[in-house]
Parts: C-alpha cells; structure tokens; sequence
C-alpha cells in the first residue's frame, strides 16, 4: 500500500513534469533515449535558479572560492592519475532469464540487504551468494543471476584520434567535474591571489555509463553537477569538514526543503584515500537517496597529479613557508537530484471546497516565472494594451509572463501548477484607478495594489 502511495506521488511529479514543460525525455519523437532527459521552457528556469543559488552561495557570498569552467574534455591521463580508468566501477549482474542488467548493490538494497557500492567484486558477490534465495529479478521475478562483476562507468569517445580503433587509445567525457579543478590548482593558485585555506567551485556537465537508470531524474547517464574542492592545510581538513556539512546542509534549507526531508548518511565503506565521508539524503518519493557528498579526501587528488603530470602540485605557505600538498575538502552536488527534490518538496494537491488544484509550492527565489500578468479579457484592446505595459514595466527586473489564454481560473490553476507566486489582473476598474489585483498562489487571497506601487511590492517580496 505505501509503495503504491509513494509510486503515485511519483507519477504525478513525472506527469507535472511533461505536461506543464519542465522535464521531456530525450529525442521523444525517436521513442527516447535511455536516462537522458532534456529541461522544456520551465524546467530550464528552475535549473538555473538552482545553479544561480548555488554559485552566489559558494562564490559571490564568501571571498574565499572562486570560481572556473573548464573544458568536458581532457587528457585522457588524468583519468588514469584519478584511478578512474582502473576502478570507476559498480557492481553489474545481468538476470540469466530477461537478461535485465541490473546494480547489484541496489537490487541487494530492494531486499533490504546492506551492500555499498564501494565493496570490492569479492565481498559484494560474497553477500550476493549467500542471499541469493531471497533475491527475485524485479522485471520479471526470476531468481537466476550471472556472478556480479565490477562494471566501469567512464563513457568514452573517439575525440581526436582517427585511427578508426579508437577503442585502443580512449578520451572521455568527463566523469565528474572536479578533476578539471584539480589539474587547475597551480594556474588558480599563480593567478588569483587565493591563499590556503580557499576553495574553487564548478558546475558543468558529467557521463556516467549508469547500469540502472529508473527513477526519472534522479539517475541519468548525462548530469550536471555542481562541486566545490576546499584545499586546506594537512592537520585542518577535519575542522573544515565539520564546517562546511553544517553549510551545505543548511542551503538545502534555504531552498525551502524542510529539515525531517534531509538526513546525514555516514559512508562506514570507504575508498582507501578518505578520511571521512557522509552523504546529505533526500527523502524522495522513492525513499531517502543521495542528494550531495561531502568528503574528506585528504592529498590523494594533488598527490596522484603530481606523479603522473610530473609537475609539483605542492603549496608554499607565504607566511610560514611551509610547503605541503594541500588536503581538500569536497562538496559535490547534482543539479537533477536537487531539481528533483524541490519539485517533490514543492508539490501538493489542494483541495478547496468543491475543487481541487495542484500547486507547486516552490521558493520564490527558484520559481521558473516570479510574476504572471493577465489582461481580464484578451478581446479589449484597452486591457490587452495596460497589461502589456505592466508586464513591459516588471519584467525589466522580474522573469514574468504575460498570459490572456482562457478564463482566470484558468490561467491561476496553470500559474499554480509551474509555481508562480504571483498573478496580476489588469480588468476595467485598472483603466480608472490605476489599480490591480494581485493573487497570492499559496493563500489565494487577492489585493489591488495601485501600478505605481507594484515595484515596491515585489522588491519587498522577493
Ligand atoms: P550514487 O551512489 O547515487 O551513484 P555517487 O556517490 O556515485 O552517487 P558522486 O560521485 O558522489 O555520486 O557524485 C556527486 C553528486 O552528483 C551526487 O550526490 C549526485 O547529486 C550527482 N550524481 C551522481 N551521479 C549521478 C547521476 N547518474 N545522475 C544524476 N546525478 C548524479
């Protein structure tokens, strides 16, 4: 009954999601194209003001981080240097009957069996074997399963080689952002007057070759991600660890996630290198999953560069003049899975006597449209031609969007859906007073404000 529950909730996020243009799945009219998603009109909206909360949270807000871009593309050493091309892998077993292929830790996990993703091949298949009885394929209940084995995740390309082999010698689309801030520590450090401790931050696409991709956006083979690293002298990585969980943890709050929906998971399986790392939780419909990292790694990723580039990748202390390779503290987040949680956050079903409606309850500082504009009657020039000039007045400092489609009760239900929070209505009685009503999308209740007074209004409220 309460997976029905909680699948339902899903579904309707999902149909929300395409109905109203926030999410399609890739190359639709081709019938798709497994775990990639495109963001239609609002959805791109809503990424960017995830992105835009982000980088002002890690960049304009603190003079400790700065910022980069760097290019999806890279030598293919470093992928070798980060271990990447070796050990960038999940645990793969394919169902002897469908021929599903499927995460071995996740279908151990649908069975309530603990297994991490970063086990080694013997040990998870250990786990595997001896709960083999209990273990059905979930497509097609089946109970026959070739062994796991490790299955690597780095998509590759033929970028630059034109061999017509070029399976031999790969480059990759990269997967995960933040070796394109490792490899820049030295040009950051020479250029931009940063001294430890300071961070550089990144958003930017990511491939993985995902084995299981379901739950909609929450696992997709292309992704963006937004990572910050946090180099730091060796002895005071723990300190700033602790500083930056209790950081990032609150951003989720200030994007309007409420603090019973998030939780800490501390990794107990961890790669060699760690020191410590934890993951802030999402409670999806689906359950609480992974929304971010935060990690301790202490020096593996300047350690490993500088033997492979051959180059030093150590930091002298101007003041001390010390010299160490820096340790680094991560954040790494992804924008589908936060999109996905402010959507599941935000979305309710009201229902208002008679009626109903479905409204999106997001932040007003993430809502795809800020203000909504309606002339009463799309047929009266007159209306038509004040609304305009209202939307033309707001919308030099809001995204706004002018509407005459329909009935009002319409054009609100829509509004509500994609979680605007304000409706203006331009009607006869503006023509003489210079006044309208603005409709609040939570509580529904209506004021006239006077045009004059609209932009005080909106600052105040946003
Ligand atoms: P998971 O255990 O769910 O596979 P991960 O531990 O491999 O995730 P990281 O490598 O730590 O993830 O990546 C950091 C962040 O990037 C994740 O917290 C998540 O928000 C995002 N991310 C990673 N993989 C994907 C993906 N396939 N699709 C969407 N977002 C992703």
């Amino acid at each position: 009954m309460q997976k029905k529950e909680t699948d339902k909730k899903m579904d309707n996020i999902v149909s929300l999601a395409k109905r109203r243009g926030f999410v399609f799945p890739s190359s639709e009219i081709y019938d798709g194209f497994t775990a990639v998603y495109d963001f239609g009109p609002y959805g791109v909206e809503l990424a960017n003001n995830i992105k835009k909360e982000w980088w002002k949270a890690m960049t304009q807000l603190r003079d400790d981080i700065v910022g980069l871009d760097s290019a999806i593309f890279m030598s293919p050493k470093i992928w070798e240097a980060s271990g990447h091309v070796k050990g960038f892998s999940d645990p793969l077993t394919e169902c002897r009957k469908c021929h599903s292929r499927l995460r071995l830790d996740s279908l151990l996990e649908e069975f309530g069996i603990f297994a991490d993703e970063k086990m080694g091949e013997d040990e998870i298949n250990k786990i595997f074997e001896d709960n083999k009885q209990k273990i059905k394929c979930p497509n097609c209940g089946a109970q026959d399963f070739t062994p796991g084995r490790n299955f690597n995740l780095l998509v590759q390309s033929n970028l630059g080689n034109f061999t017509g082999d070029w399976s031999k010698e790969p480059t990759y689309l990269r997967g995960e952002t933040c070796q394109g801030i490792y490899v820049n520590f030295k040009n950051v450090i020479d250029t931009a007057r940063v001294k430890i401790p300071f961070g550089i931050a990144q958003i930017g696409k990511a491939f993985r070759n995902e084995i299981t991709a379901r739950q909609f956006i929450f696992r997709t083979r292309e992704f963006e991600q937004m990572e910050m690293q946090y180099f730091v002298k060796p002895g005071e990585d723990m300190a700033h660890f602790e500083k930056w969980r209790e950081t990032r943890f609150n951003f989720y709050l200030n994007l309007g996630i409420k603090p019973e929906n998030l939780k800490w998971h501390k990794h107990e399986n961890l790669v060699f290198y760690a020191k410590e790392a934890y993951d802030i939780e999402y409670n999806f419909p689906f359950g609480f999953k992974e929304l971010e990292g935060v990690h301790a790694r202490g020096n593996y990723d300047l350690t490993q560069h500088s033997k492979f580039s051959g180059k030093d990748l150590s930091y002298l202390d101007p003041t001390t003049n010390e010299k160490f390779i820096p340790h680094i503290v991560e954040t790494s987040a992804g924008v589908g899975r936060t999109f996905l949680a402010v959507l599941s956050e935000a979305y309710k079903e009201e229902v208002i006597g008679e009626d109903s409606r479905i409204v999106l309850a997001l932040s007003s500082k993430l809502a795809p449209i800020k203000i909504a504009i309606f002339p009463l009657l799309k047929n009266k020039p007159e209306l038509v031609e004040k609304a305009r000039s209202v939307f033309d007045e707001l919308k030099k400092d809001w995204r706004c969007e002018f509407d005459d489609n329909g009935n009002i009760g319409k054009r609100y239900r829509r509004q509500d859906e994609i979680g605007t929070p304000y409706c203006l209505t331009i009607d006869f009685d503006t023509l003489e007073n210079e006044e309208v009503t603005v409709r609040d999308r939570d509580t529904m209740e209506q004021q006239r404000i006077k045009i004059s007074e609209l932009k005080k209004f909106f600052s105040e409220k946003f």
